[in-house]
């Protein structure tokens, strides 16, 4: 698969810093019971990298010492992690909200028949993969039966609470367009979707985010393959709003890849941009040094993938940054 780094590397994005640090996002591996065409980490069934046991425990000491809002674990799939039940009590002990980034299939697979208890009765956020609420548009995007599955599991989310307001359950659907076009107005959109799985399935959610694909890995290469890499990044650029900088998600976001290495961004970290090591050291930032220094607002590795994030109504974890569409 062709990588789309090096044509991101030379950009005009502007200079950014991070603030201070609220969210420490991790990514548990690449395994995945899933492997969806627009995947920004290439996961799937085959992947076999994940977090070893002595990166988990560094985790869980700089949970102990930093003064976190949220843990927000991503993967691959990360209920598949073994270890993934410790880190969220050892979050939660804390105070810490998790957001756990589920693709609702996994809940299906072996194994993990009693996960959905288990999130429910720890108040984990989950936030999934929801790309239409037709069936074609979904299994096109995920996989054939995706859509069928992803609805079985939203009903039984709700009947535990998620989704249902004022049980302080929270359940997010996430958005993305199938090919090389921006997402419409969230707020429209959630109340499409709201609508639709409401009167089609009796379905209820907290909110819809919508996100912007990243022309980076397998929909990077995707772009390339149909000759429309150009294309994409000139609409990226066409639709750059300024007033989305102040809310980009790396401004107070860590991210922390299987290994332990720091990164601005979960994309940042698949495009292999860490943070640049300490001057007298040769290897990138490691959750080992954030524990012995301590994060101090820095400036942030940027390209021009970081246009997905400033385009449009904006893009990030958390869905739109603006709710702006000009
Ligand atoms: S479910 Fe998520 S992590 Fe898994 S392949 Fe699809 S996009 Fe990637
Ligand atoms: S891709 Fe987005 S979140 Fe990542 S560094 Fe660029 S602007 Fe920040």
């Amino acid at each position: 698969m062709k990588s789309t780094l090096s044509l991101l590397e030379s950009t005009d994005f502007p200079e950014i810093h991070r603030t201070h640090l609220e969210t420490l996002q991790a990514n548990l591996g690449y395994r995945c019971n899933q492997s969806c065409v627009h995947c920004h980490v290439n996961a799937g069934p085959q992947r076999s990298e994940m977090m070893s046991d002595e990166v988990i425990q560094l985790m869980q000491q700089l949970l102990d010492q930093e003064t976190l809002r949220c843990l927000d674990l991503t993967g691959g799939a990360p209920e598949l992690h073994p270890r993934f039940r410790d880190l969220v009590l050892h979050a939660r002990r804390q105070g810490i909200h998790v957001i756990d980034r589920c693709n609702l299939t996994v809940l299906l697979e072996p194994g993990q028949e009693d996960t959905a208890d288990f999130l429910a009765e720890h108040q984990v956020e989950i936030v999934a993969s929801l790309p239409c609420y037709s069936l074609d548009r979904v299994d096109q995007q995920r996989g054939r039966g995706t859509f069928e599955k992803s609805i079985q599991v939203l009903k039984r989310l709700n009947r535990l609470g998620y989704g249902i307001p004022a049980s302080g359950k929270i359940l997010k659907l996430v958005y993305n367009p199938v090919g090389a076009t921006l997402a419409p107005d969230q707020k429209q959109l959630e109340d499409r979707y709201r609508r639709e799985l409401s009167e089609k399935f009796d379905l209820q959610f907290s909110a819809l985010l919508t996100l912007t694909n990243m022309p980076i890995q397998r929909f990077g290469a995707v772009l390339i393959a149909q000759g429309q890499f150009d294309t994409y990044m000139n609409l990226l650029k066409s639709s750059y709003q300024a007033a989305n900088l102040a809310q980009l998600m790396c401004r107070t976001l860590i991210s922390v890849d299987w290994q332990g290495y720091l990164y601005d961004c979960d994309f940042n970290q698949q495009l292999g941009l860490a943070i640049p090591p300490h001057s007298r050291s040769s290897s990138p930032w490691h959750v080992r040094d954030l524990l012995q220094t301590g994060l101090r607002p820095r400036r942030i590795r940027v390209a021009d993938h970081c246009y997905g994030c400033a385009a449009g109504q904006g893009s990030s974890c958390g869905g739109a940054l603006t709710g702006s569409t000009a």
